[in-house]
């Protein structure tokens, strides 16, 4: 199990011990909660859109390393962007983990490639997605919590 430590350090290291945009936003215009029974990884994510670009996006939430660090990742990545832009991430991103010969473009994924490593392992494939799913709720503005069963 040598290449899963050498994920989890590379993950714990960039981002898990300091999570980028953990926070609770208090004037966020959507918000949406994602839970992952799997393995235990709860988070709640805020969105200020304006029009169709994402101003601000924050998180916060407990759970594994590679969930954290996967929010983390993801509200980097799409802050200041458009929603197309967004799920185009997101598209790449989920080529990027369940396909390890997909052919996604490394500049639009950025950090987010460090968790390529995951697609070798089938059950941490759903905490690195929670963060995503969660946030499609948040776009979608159902309110409702989403799992990842
Ligand atoms: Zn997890």
């Amino acid at each position: 199990m040598s290449n899963l430590h050498e994920l989890y350090q590379e993950i714990l290291l960039e981002h898990n011990n300091k999570p980028r945009n953990y926070r609770k936003m208090e004037d966020a215009n959507r918000q949406a909660d994602g839970y992952n029974p799997l393995c235990g990884d709860q988070i709640t994510l805020y969105l200020k859109l304006e029009d169709d670009v994402i101003a601000d996006v924050a998180f916060q939430g407990v759970g594994c390393a590679i969930s954290r660090a996967s929010a983390s990742m993801l509200t980097q990545s799409i802050k200041g962007e458009t929603l197309a832009k967004a799920e185009e991430i997101f598209n790449g991103f989920h080529a990027l983990i369940t396909d390890p010969d997909a052919d996604v473009d490394n500049d639009l994924l950025g950090d987010l490639e460090m968790l390529s490593g995951v697609s070798a392992f089938p059950t941490r494939i759903k905490c690195a997605v929670l963060a995503w799913h969660t946030l499609n709720a948040a776009i979608e503005g159902t309110g409702d919590s989403v799992t990842t069963e």
